[in-house]
């Protein structure tokens, strides 16, 4: 059967990445579906029930600057709020939430379900419909035909889902949902590069068995911080904190002794998992020569007993988890109310998108999230909105947009996966980008507001926020250029003992802040030179503006100059063995990448400057 109604954008998969591609599809005016197996799994966190941290705080950011959703549903769903990195530079910093996944869930449905020019739809999706290398629907389970001008898969960990538990193992998208199957064999008949990859995580733990006393609570801070721009700390539930334990010697041995029961080390397992967030036995493995390992003893919700042991993800037999469990300081009593597993999944070389994240083979076809080789939810999120996006720009006839490397983590991520692909599941960290003071989680909005706003992803009140906040900014820069602190100033004796050494001559409230020793708050918490102004952010974002102005001019200065080359452009058919000087091997990556422009040429893998040098100099001569 064919449905009666075309769409123009049809997402499959509602995780977070199909969450952000169908809502961004559909701020943008179009008429959109979320197909997706099953509609009370909507905005499910797999894995651990927490938003943000290092790196991955900044997307979420980025993605609420955009108008999307998961900082406005973690605000909503947050039970234990951090910054983590908040003695270092505001550029590291990052804000962290656990969540109550019922209540993340709950608010990622409202959000779903109250989207105009969205619909829902649960059902398998089994086929994709393809014409002459173009996309124009998908086939569900039940032979139900929708058509479309783009899709966008968003379809995680299920294609080919294989989950392992000791040397059993089994077909499955996540614990408790089915694989994709039908749809995974499909897309490997298209001419897409595909592999696999592994993630694992952790046995969940009944609370009431858990001994709190002997292990470390860690309170979130006060006060809490928010995630959305438009967020405010009334939005948070109750708060509660998390604990600390350690893995111990004992703990190690059960490991050691039973490594060969683990289908890793058995070689059952082929693909390969996340370096940055391995499994306990591959710490035992890989670090040998540690004592303990720390296990973040994590909450899943106001409203439940489960607990998430952060830190001991395995897929070891069920019976040598529990041992592993119950060595461990506090859980010697522990039930495990759900087993730990990795699963293995079918994954598609991103080299094989362009950078709008449509692929290369098939015109219409968005891929984003973890399909893509990624692992977290905020990388998938992320990668949804800019997909969406993109597929609602193609149709509207307007050139796609993903932001540049020094615009947003968002660029970074993208571009790393188009232009270098990933061989283990991709993460993103703050040492990823190169542009790292410019691209913090509290200038997100700034960064991005406006170009959301423009391409219609930002709504009537972000905007009007956004510009207060603009305004305020304004203002209270113009004060501290205005405001002179000299001698005879009633506050001077203050502001001095606030210095080194006391002011000889006349200096601005401007001039003060970048001093080394003064700290913004403390200069205007002195009587008569605070500002009346009480929005926060914007008062934030004056001090760090003022007080890292000259770091922040000299990287915009570096961007500037790297730009000029960033976007020339290599044509498409591209013949590098006509390029005299450049080795066989620097020829041969780049014909195997066709990277778009000179800036993605430079960060392919072995691509020297040389290299680069010598593409310029004969592109030039090509005119
Ligand atoms: P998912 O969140 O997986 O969502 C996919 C959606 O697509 C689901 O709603 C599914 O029902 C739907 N779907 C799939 N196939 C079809 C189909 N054919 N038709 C219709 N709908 C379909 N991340 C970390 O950062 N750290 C970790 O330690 C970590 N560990 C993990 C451990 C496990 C066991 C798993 C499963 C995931 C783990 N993750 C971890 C990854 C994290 O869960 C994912 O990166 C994130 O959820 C990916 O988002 P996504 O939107 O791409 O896919």
């Amino acid at each position: 059967m064919i449905y009666h109604e075309h769409f123009d954008v049809i997402v499959v998969g509602g995780g977070h990445a199909g969450t952000e591609a169908a809502l961004a599809a559909a701020r943008m005016g179009m008429n959109t579906l979320l197909l997706t197996h099953n509609m009370d799994t909507l905005g499910q966190m797999s894995c651990n029930p927490a938003i943000g941290g290092i790196g991955k705080g900044h997307l979420v950011k980025e993605i609420d600057a955009l108008g999307g959703a998961m900082a406005k549903a973690i605000d909503k769903g947050g039970i234990q709020f951090r910054t983590l990195n908040s003695s270092k530079g505001p550029a590291v910093r990052a804000t962290r939430a656990q969540a109550d996944r019922v209540l993340y869930k709950a608010e990622i449905q409202t959000i779903l379900q109250n989207q105009d020019n969205l619909k829902i739809f649960q059902q398998s999706c089994d086929d994709l419909i393809v014409e002459q290398d173009k996309v124009k629907g998908v086939v569900t389970q039940m032979g139900l035909r929708f058509s479309a001008h783009s899709v966008v898969l968003t379809v995680g960990t299920f294609l080919g889902g294989q989950i392992h538990i000791g040397m059993e193992n089994f077909k499955g998208g996540r614990a408790g949902d089915p694989p994709s199957i039908a749809l995974a064999d499909r897309l490997r008949e298209l001419p897409f590069r595909v592999d696999r990859l592994k993630t694992g995580t952790p046995p969940r733990i009944d609370a009431r068995t858990v001994d709190f006393s002997v292990m470390q609570a860690q309170p979130g801070d006060t006060p809490t911080p928010t995630f959305s721009f438009m967020g405010k700390q009334s939005d948070h539930p109750q708060q509660i904190p998390c604990y600390i334990t350690y893995t111990n010697e004992k703990t190690h041995d059960v490991i050691r002794e039973n490594l060969h029961r683990s289908p890793m080390y058995a070689g059952v397992i082929e693909g390969i998992g996340p370096r940055y967030c391995p499994s306990i036995e591959d710490k035992i493995v890989r670090f040998a020569d540690k004592d303990k390992h720390q296990i973040f003893v994590e909450p899943e919700g106001l409203t439940s007993y489960e607990l998430y042991p952060n830190g001991i993800s395995t897929s070891l037999p069920f019976d040598v988890q529990l041992h592993i469990v119950q060595s461990i300081k506090g859980f010697e009593n522990a039930h495990i109310c759900r087993p730990g597993y990795a699963i293995e999944y079918d994954f598609f070389d991103p080299r094989d998108l362009k950078q709008s994240l449509e692929t290369k083979f098939i015109n219409g076809l968005f891929f984003a999230g973890q399909i893509n080789g990624t692992t977290g939810y905020e990388e998938a999120g992320a990668q949804g909105l800019i997909a969406g996006m993109n597929a609602a720009l193609q149709i509207q006839g307007k050139d796609a947009w993903t932001p540049r490397r020094d615009q947003a983590y968002t660029g970074v991520l993208i571009d790393d996966l188009a232009t270098l692909g990933t061989k283990e599941p991709y993460r993103m960290f703050t040492s990823r980008a190169e542009y790292r003071l410019l691209l913090r989680e509290d200038n997100a909005d700034l960064r991005l507001t406006e170009k959301g706003r423009e391409l219609g992803l930002v709504d009537d009140e972000r905007w009007a926020a956004f510009n207060n906040k603009l305004e305020v900014m304004e203002q209270e820069a113009q004060r501290l250029k205005a405001t002179w602190i000299h001698k005879d100033h009633p506050a001077i004796d203050q502001v001095n003992a606030l210095l080194k050494t006391p002011l000889t001559r006349e200096a601005s409230l401007e001039d003060l802040i970048r001093r080394p020793e003064i700290n913004y708050h403390d200069l205007t918490g002195i009587e008569g030179l605070g500002s009346d102004a009480t929005n926060i952010q914007a008062l934030e974002q004056v001090e760090i503006q003022t007080k890292y102005a000259g770091y922040i001019a000299r990287q915009q200065d570096e961007i500037n100059k790297q730009l000029r080359h960033e976007e020339s452009l290599l044509p498409k058919e591209f013949d590098y063995s006509q390029v005299s000087g450049l080795s066989n091997e620097v020829v041969a990556k780049l014909t195997d990448a066709r990277p778009d422009t000179i800036g993605q040429a430079s960060r392919i893998s072995g691509i020297t400057p040389a290299a680069i040098s010598l593409l310029l100099v004969y592109l030039k001569k090509q005119g």
